[in-house]
């Protein structure tokens, strides 16, 4: 499978978009240039192109096995992932306190997409060592970050979430697995956890688990919850009671093993409580926003690969006769409906790219202690991961669509990333669940005002001013049943965070296509004028959807 890292759009997305400059005023980061960023890109690009890409269909063929409790990866898989640890690049977004490189997460989400485009499967490992790397650096003791983080953010090590159980999905409130203290302040966990990304595995030495769990006499529900580090190898070198009993066969990201996992067959897995008990829901949140939006981030990515695939198929297939010209057989490309379709493809994986990338520089701005920054990345985050990759789903199914019969049969690749792409809009938080937390979370806590201040910055672009009204209003509508009519505001959640994202997806094109005409030059091959048709097209065709989706709100 071969995937062009598509470095030219996220250089102009970073540095004339979403601006790379709004962070340099901040001591955290030095200087980032285009250039120095471009020196950064370009060897990940190597990376995924010639190494993690390749690997991608054999990965789904083969998938990972298990036998004895062990899971072996695909072939080629422990090979790049060492390639991947020696080149540093797990470390890119850590804090050099604990061998981190330092780089703003705005720089480390470009990186990152090259890994999910190439191979989302290899990318879900670091993904979710990313997870357990924050709630450590966040909540961990120092003891906690000494012995954990430097072999997290080497990559020597990796880290999961342990947090699903048959009976605890969505609903987190009805964990069971069991943590009871010992005397010598270490706990005993046990219980059955499910769908665990990466929980077995042989591409690191050790595997650090992070583990929710309730302790004896905890209150009911998410109030009792609390978090473990449960590591597979204890620092005495033996085996903790933790196995992987089961991996699932699943529609699509095969490579990714998705473990069952038994604690405390044998009596107990030693865990090391985090923080303070029953405080544990919260520290996870932390790790699970920024999961969010990472997982944002791969819907972007593999909409890119299955539109680079699908641009490459329509300019090599040739059907049919021009409409202009009935003796010359075309290339489907030549065909206006193909052509709509690649236009659609395209500017939904733009739009979508440069708002993760906006919300990555937020969460950089939060960090360095700008409270509108965290109000406006905490907005932000469920719009990414739901519309992102409800998109994701929709552009991998029109790759399909432009491969015609060849797009079903499995040998082009073009199936496979429509597979891997629909687990997207269900981990991490449903897309549902993303809806509920906007309407609920967001906009109930400040009454709408961080949605109403980002509407107001898009109607900067008039093509925008009267879907962002309409927004306007169906915040207000949305604020007021969150608190006077739950069921109706939950009711509408879904359809009233699509209008968002496509708002959102729209101002974020307008930016685009802004920059791409102060860009332009006579010599524009084509780059930046395709930025305004992109922005172009979306206004006439994808922008008028969202208001649509409020229809029953204003
Ligand atoms: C491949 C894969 C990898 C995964 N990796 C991990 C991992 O590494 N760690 C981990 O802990 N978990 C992991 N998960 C679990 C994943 O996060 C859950 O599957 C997901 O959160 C949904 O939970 P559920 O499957 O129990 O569905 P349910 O919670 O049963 O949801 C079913 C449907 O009901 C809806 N629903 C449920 N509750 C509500 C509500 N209150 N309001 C509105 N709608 C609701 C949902 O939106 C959904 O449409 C993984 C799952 C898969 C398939």
């Amino acid at each position: 499978m071969t995937y062009t890292p598509p470095l030219d759009d996220m250089r102009f997305t970073l540095e004339y978009v979403v601006g790379l400059s709004r962070l340099t005023p901040h001591p955290d980061f030095g200087v980032l240039d285009g250039e120095t960023v471009s020196a950064i890109l370009e060897p990940a690009a190597q990376l995924a192109s010639e190494i993690l890409a390749p690997l991608n269909w054999t990965g789904d063929q083969q998938a990972a096995t298990l036998s004895d409790g062990a899971v072996t990866t695909a072939s080629g898989w422990k090979q790049a992932y060492t390639a991947y640890r020696e080149g540093g690049w797990n470390a890119v977004p850590f804090s050099p306190a604990h061998g981190g490189q330092g780089l703003p997460w705005l720089v480390a989400f470009a990186v990152q997409e090259m890994w999910q485009g190439a191979n989302m499967s290899f990318g879900l490992c670091p993904l979710l060592n990313q997870g357990a790397i924050e709630a450590i650096e966040a909540h961990g003791s120092t003891e906690q970050k000494e012995a954990y983080l430097p072999h997290l953010i080497s990559g020597q090590w990796t880290g999961t979430m342990n947090l699903t159980e048959p009976q605890a999905g969505s609903d987190l409130a009805a964990i069971r697995t069991k943590a009871v203290r010992e005397t010598d302040g270490t706990y005993r966990i046990s219980g059955q956890k499910i769908y665990i990304t990466y929980g077995e595995h042989d591409l690191s030495d050790n595997i650090i688990h992070l583990v929710l769990a309730r302790t004896p006499n905890a209150p009911e529900g998410v109030k009792g919850i609390s978090l473990f580090i449960v590591p597979k190898i204890l620092s005495d070198g033996t085996r903790n009671d933790v196995i992987c009993t089961g991996i699932e066969h699943k529609l699509g990201i095969h490579a990714s093993p998705t473990c069952t996992m038994q604690f405390g067959d044998r009596g107990g897995a030693v865990g090391y409580l985090i923080g303070q008990e029953n405080e544990g829901l919260k520290y996870m949140f932390t790790m699970m926003n920024n999961a969010r939006l990472s997982v944002g981030l791969q819907g972007v990515a593999i909409a890119e690969a299955a539109l680079q695939k699908s641009a490459v198929y329509a300019r090599d297939r040739v059907q049919g006769f021009s409409l202009s010209d009935k003796t010359k057989r075309v290339p489907i490309a030549e065909h206006a409906d193909v052509k709509r379709m690649l236009r659609h493809m395209k500017s939904l994986v733009c739009a979508g790219r440069a708002l993760t990338y906006e919300a990555a520089l937020h969460l950089d701005l939060a960090r360095a202690g700008d409270t509108e920054a965290q109000m406006k990345v905490d907005f932000l985050t469920p719009i990414v991961k739901a519309w992102c990759t409800d998109n994701a789903v929709e552009v991998a199914s029109m790759g399909v669509q432009i491969h015609g019969g060849m797009g079903f049969i499995e040998e082009t690749g073009a199936a496979q990333f429509y597979r891997d792409a629909r687990i997207l809009p269900i981990y991490e938080g449903t897309n549902g669940i993303q809806a509920m937390d906007l309407v609920f979370r967001k906009i109930a806590r400040d009454q709408g005002a961080t949605a109403l201040s980002f509407l107001t910055d898009s109607e900067k672009f008039s093509a925008l001013a009267p879907t962002a009204h309409k927004l306007k209003v169906a915040t207000q509508w949305i604020a007021h049943k969150a608190v006077n009519d739950p069921e109706a505001a939950a009711f509408a959640s879904v359809p009233y965070l699509k209008a968002m994202g496509i708002l959102a997806g729209g101002y974020m094109l307008s930016r685009m296509a802004h920059a791409a005409k102060g860009q332009m030059t006579s010599e524009d091959n084509g780059f930046f004028s395709d930025y305004i048709t992109l922005s172009d097209y979306y206004r006439a065709y994808i922008l008028p959807t969202a208001r649509a989706y409020l229809e029953p709100m204003v």
